[in-house]
């Protein structure tokens, strides 16, 4: 195929990732950006088999096996889009970067095995770019996975720690760090294969070792750190194969993964070095010890206190998630509205289980963006609330994170949902939130708690004023 052709066509490709990122960054046009992405990376995959001449345009094997290779990957996606439940989806972009991680891994060695077969020493540039790709592709696999296994239950959520651990960690670190340059130095291939196996071998232990004392608070951030780093190696690959269209794929990702983090650093208020080396929400992690009771109300009450409620602020978090309440929210939040009361939506950047998920199911639902207040304004708002009701939320309207120096979320930024006249909880029970720690908001004098799944109690609240 003409080389111009496959330039032209990657160019094409890269402006449709360029332009499908760009609309990821507002919720109305984001579903259209995913779609425009998607039909640049395939497009960018087909070229990339003729341009390598792993298929031919005029053999119609190769079109058998470019159509046979579409349908089953078109089956496994939308498979896996139907059964992986919207409480599952950070679990499933862990699983997703891990893999990413996982094929530019494997790509590198198979590049290195390649060249030792046709016994071509690659020059120290492509050396540096295959162990590149490898240390992170590496990290990123094991790390990802040990993240998927904490976000899926399957490993505690608890941060891991012992003593001596930093200690492990550096020459863990170190030994991959060694073993990499000493693969770029490495003159013959026998000494370079076994530097190469070593270098893999360290990045996986690394990316376990690096992720265990990470604990569940954290975890948005760790998520993020992988995708970019899932990037980074795939970009890296690029350099590997000398595929243009891929190192740009791989920089977009890197670089886009990188700016969230920042992000939901700022919104956690810590640092990425606080965040990887802390040990936070590990067992030793405590804050002060609430007094008082938690008080419950019926429903019946709380119809009472919402019907002659002027302004009511709602504070999603992941308990709405989990219970799929979002329909019924809205349906409630109409007909408040209806009733007279001014009817908002608090939105934490780090509410729920993954970046922009309260903005998903509240979307979902077709709840109206104006109505979807960010925490500034949101804390704004509440000072003049009649009713805050928290809806499965719990980390992020703890208020020790304002006030409590002792607390291992203290300067992380909340929603303060203790500023209204009166606050509903909507929980099941007496469970602490994703960080382990007892919440104070539930123990404040205007505080009631509605115990029950989030979804029945909406539902039931709905029903008494379509009742009365
Ligand atoms: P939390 O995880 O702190 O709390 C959720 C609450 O929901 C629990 O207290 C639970 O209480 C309640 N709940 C669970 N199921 C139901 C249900 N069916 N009905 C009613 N309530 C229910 O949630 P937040 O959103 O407040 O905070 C998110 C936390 O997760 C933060 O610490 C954040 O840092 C972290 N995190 C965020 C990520 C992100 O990217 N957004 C990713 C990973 C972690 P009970 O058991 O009593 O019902």
């Amino acid at each position: 195929m003409n080389p111009a052709l496959i330039n032209f066509v990657y160019i094409i490709a890269s402006i449709l990732f360029i332009l499908g990122i760009k609309m990821l960054g507002k919720a109305e046009t984001a579903r259209k950006g995913n779609m425009l992405s998607s039909v640049g990376m395939l497009i960018a995959v087909v070229i990339t088999l003729f341009d390598k001449k792993i298929l031919d345009c005029t053999d119609p094997m190769s079109w058998g096996l470019l159509v046979g290779g579409l349908v089953l990957g078109a089956v496994i996606g939308v498979v896996v889009a139907k059964v992986v439940k919207m409480t599952s989806m950070p679990e499933m972009v862990a699983l997703l970067n891990g893999f990413g991680g996982l094929a530019s891994l494997l790509v590198a060695v198979g590049e290195y095995h390649y060249d030792m077969v046709l016994n071509k020493m690659p020059d120290d540039f492509s050396k540096f770019a295959i162990i590149a790709t490898i240390l992170i592709g590496g990290i990123t696999f094991t790390g990802s996975v040990y993240a998927w296994g904490k976000l899926s239950g399957k490993i505690s959520g608890k941060a891991k720690v012992y003593v001596g651990q930093k200690a492990v960690n550096a020459i863990v670190a170190l030994l991959s760090l060694i073993s990499a340059g000493a693969f770029i130095w490495a003159g013959q291939f026998d000494l370079g294969y076994q530097l190469m196996i070593g270098a893999v071998v360290f990045s996986l232990l690394l990316g376990i070792v690096a992720v265990m004392p990470i604990g569940g608070g954290d975890m948005p951030v760790v998520i993020s750190l992988l995708n970019s780093l899932s990037g980074m190696a795939a970009s890296a690959a690029g350099f590997v194969i000398q595929n243009n269209v891929l190192i740009v794929a791989g920089c977009l990702v890197g670089a886009s993964g990188l700016i969230l983090t920042v992000i939901m650093c700022k919104s956690m208020n810590r640092t990425l070095s606080n965040v990887l080396f802390s040990g936070f929400g590990s067992a030793g992690s405590k804050s002060q010890k609430v007094e008082g009771e938690m008080k419950p109300i019926s429903t019946d009450d709380a119809y009472y206190v919402l019907e002659a409620a002027q302004n009511v602020v709602f504070i999603p978090g992941y308990g709405m998630a989990v219970a799929q309440a979002q329909h019924a929210v809205k349906e409630l939040s109409e007909i408040l509205e209806n009733n007279g009361a001014e009817v908002s939506f608090a939105i934490h950047p780090v509410a729920g289980r993954m970046p922009g998920h309260m903005n998903v199911l509240l979307a979902e639902a077709d709840v109206p963006y104006e109505q979807l207040k960010e925490m500034e304004e949101a804390n704004r708002i509440l000072e003049m609330a009649d009713v805050a009701i928290v809806i499965g939320a719990n980390d992020v309207v703890n208020p020790a994170a304002a006030e409590d120096k002792s607390s291992p979320i203290y300067g992380m930024p909340i929603i303060e949902a203790y500023k209204a006249k009166t606050v509903f909880a909507l929980k099941r029970g007496k469970g602490a939130g994703f960080s382990g720690l007892e919440n104070g908001l539930f123990f404040r004098p205007n505080t009631r708690m509605i115990y029950g799944d989030a979804k029945a109690t909406i539902n039931d609240l709905v029903a008494k004023f379509k009742d009365k």
